[in-house]
């Protein structure tokens, strides 16, 4: 079993921006800014955005975090929206979700800019990426897509098995993954909620990729002998003898599942890092198309 060090390759990845971003300065050019909008107090997106605006100081890119408090209205994130779509130093930017219910979440993806949409959320980026045209791919999916090709590991003419079908995950997971490509053309199964026979279509697969949201759902009598298997989940799993009050696990039992697996993504140290580094990829694809159309 190998395992597939998502951390690694993340850090790797940031190497190679980091040294774009050198190569940038020395030629006097504007650096990478990359905006995030935050809204609440939620533990989990605080975190997020946190390591997303250090890993932006890290590499060398401008960062704005912009931080809103729960109750503030719709009106007035789209007043945010629109400021930084129109902010000339900001090239990208992302609004942290989950929102607060009262703000519609489709609204405020539709009001991003798509050539600022750094997440690929915008329903143009979306439909792009179905078309195989140039866009922003969203992070996670796109961190497995480079996290597999960094790793040599051909998915063409395989059955792959994504579990859920999230707009920001499995979706978008199940298109890159049928996409034509060297590192693509598998074939796609997209389990959801109401798959019926779930571990009959897993021990069929010759990829997983797991990201349904329930800790420790995929057992390993659910996994063929030699499955690559990818583990998108996240959870928080309160533990009071830890000193951050819980631990962090993912959709697969680990345990269970490497002894089967030929590749495996732990977590943490998978998948989330990987999502990081591609959005600060995409930060600075969006600086490279603005100096192209400059
Ligand atoms: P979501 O709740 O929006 O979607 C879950 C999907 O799983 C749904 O489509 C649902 O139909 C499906 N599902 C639920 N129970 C199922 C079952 N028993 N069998 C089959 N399918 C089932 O979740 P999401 O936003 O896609 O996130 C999924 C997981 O990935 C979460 O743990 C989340 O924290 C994690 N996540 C990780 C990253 C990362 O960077 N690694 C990024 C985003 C989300």
């Amino acid at each position: 079993m190998v395992l597939l060090e998502g951390l690694k390759i993340a850090n790797q990845i940031k190497e190679e921006i980091a040294e774009t971003v050198t190569k940038m300065k020395e030629a006097g050019q504007k650096v990478p800014h990359l905006a995030a909008v935050l809204v609440g107090e939620d533990g989990a997106s605080l975190t997020y955005v946190g390591s997303k605006v250090r890993s932006c100081q890290k590499i060398g890119f401008e960062s704005t975090l912009i931080k809103l408090p729960q109750e503030v209205t719709e009106e007035v994130l789209l007043k945010h929206i629109d400021e930084l779509n129109r902010h000339p130093e900001i090239d990208g930017f992302i609004v942290q979700l989950p929102l607060p219910k009262h703000i519609d979440e489709h609204k405020i993806i539709m009001a991003i800019d798509p050539a600022k949409d750094v997440d690929g959320f915008h329903p143009v980026n979306v439909g792009k990426m179905c078309l195989d045209l140039e866009t922003f791919l969203p992070a996670t999916p796109y961190g497995v897509m480079e996290l597999l090709e960094r790793y040599q590991i051909s998915v063409s003419g395989k059955h792959a098995v994504v579990i859920g079908r999230s707009h920001i995950v499995g979706r978008p997971m199940s298109v890159l993954l049928s996409r034509k490509g060297i590192w693509a053309d598998a074939t796609v199964t997209l389990a959801h909620s109401r798959t019926k026979n779930l571990k009959e279509l897993l021990l069929q697969a010759d990829v997983v990729v797991s990201a349904l949201g329930v800790p420790h759902f995929v057992k390993g009598d659910m996994i063929k002998e030699g499955a690559v298997v990818v583990d998108v989940g996240i959870h928080r799993i309160p533990d009071a003898r830890l000193p951050k009050g819980y631990y962090i696990t993912g959709d697969v039992d680990f345990e269970e599942v490497s002894k089967k697996a030929s590749y495996i993504t732990p977590v943490p140290g998978g998948v989330g890092a990987m999502t990081i580094a591609m959005l600060l990829k995409n930060t600075l694809i969006a600086r490279e198309r603005a100096m192209t159309k400059a």
